[in-house]
């Protein structure tokens, strides 16, 4: 999922990359200015990037209810599946390089033929921590699919990385094959983020931040990816100017991957920060946002909020994926 086909590096190399040269970002929208405003948090309240640049609640109140009530609510359906198949994506790249750096380049044609197995035990291991999980065979089946999809094409690149350069040894090998830092943690806490954020995957080859998505695309999913980008500034105080948002699409038996690449314009960057002090102001002054009007019958805190209303189950609902 996070591996660029040669077309989507074409783009990269010969339009994204000119294009975020070109484009002038301030230095003030740049995270190392996190001393000074705009990017100086308001407030000495740490939020998660999510709860800054999440809109499935248009008011924001499921943030009011986790950091002004200390309420939690147990994941919904569309983020168990989320966060099931997102773990098969990081299990299938991690054990790869596990298995390149336990066995060693001489015995990969054996680190290939581990890698085409699904592993059925483990993941029904992770699917038993999640007790309220549904439609586990047609969760499993998406699994399956995407593990195959992700052997495939990490079999190619090691094939291709390893004839390329026949005497480079695992390290080498690991670095041009699978070039994805996956789940790299960040200390969000300069900007007024967690100290634990984590980032689905880092493209070292290019610096690039890919969120990967199973939900509906969403206008704000790139604001998430805003939010790591200036993390990312802030600590190593290098630009970070190109997201990718990746959309995996199931279809019958057929799996297909949409890469959404973008700038990260000083548009964005002054969204998220206007929503992070918006977001920092209701928390620290507990202000309640209200209810939006519309609320999707998913939303985790869709009782809490129904039942302290009065308004019950007959208020116009629509469903709505929240991953
Ligand atoms: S039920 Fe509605 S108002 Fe309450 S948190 Fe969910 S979306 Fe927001």
């Amino acid at each position: 999922m996070y591996f660029l086909s040669s077309d989507e590096r074409q783009l990269l190399v010969k339009s994204l990359l000119p294009n975020a040269r070109q484009q002038i970002i301030a230095d003030e929208l740049r995270g190392w200015s996190w001393n000074l405003p705009p990017m100086e948090p308001p407030y000495s309240l740490k939020l998660a990037v999510y709860e800054v640049a999440n809109k499935y609640c248009e008011t924001s109140r499921d943030v009011w209810w986790r950091k002004v009530q200390g309420v939690r609510m147990p994941p919904n359906q569309p983020m168990i599946e989320g966060n099931l198949l997102h773990g098969v994506v990081v299990k299938a790249i991690s054990r790869t390089k596990k298995l390149i750096w336990s066995m060693g380049l001489e015995r990969a044609g054996e680190v290939i033929a581990a890698l085409r197995d699904f592993d059925h035990v483990w993941f029904e291991r992770e699917v038993a921590k999640f007790q309220s999980a549904k439609h586990v065979d047609e969760l499993t089946s998406k699994a399956r699919m995407i593990w195959e999809y992700e052997a495939a094409i990490i079999e190619a690149r090691l094939r291709e990385s390893m004839s390329r350069q026949p005497y480079a040894a695992e390290d080498s090998i690991v670095a041009a094959a699978l070039p994805v830092t996956l789940e790299l943690r960040i200390d969000g806490s300069m900007l007024g983020l967690s100290k634990h954020l984590s980032t689905d995957a880092y493209q070292s080859a290019e610096p690039l931040i890919l969120e990967l998505k199973f939900g509906e695309k969403k206008d704000f999913h790139r604001l998430q990816v805003t939010g790591y980008a200036l993390v990312a500034e802030s600590l190593y105080e290098y630009p970070l100017n190109i997201g990718c948002l990746v959309y995996p699409r199931f279809g019958g038996d057929r799996l297909s991957v949409e890469k959404e690449f973008f700038l990260i314009d000083e548009e964005l960057r002054q969204r998220f920060l206007e929503q992070r002090d918006d977001r920092m102001r209701m928390v620290f002054e507990k202000i309640d946002p209200g209810m939006m009007t519309d609320c999707p019958r998913l939303c985790p805190y869709f009782e809490k909020c129904h039942e302290i209303s009065g308004v019950q189950l007959s208020l116009p609902f629509r469903e709505e994926k929240t991953k």
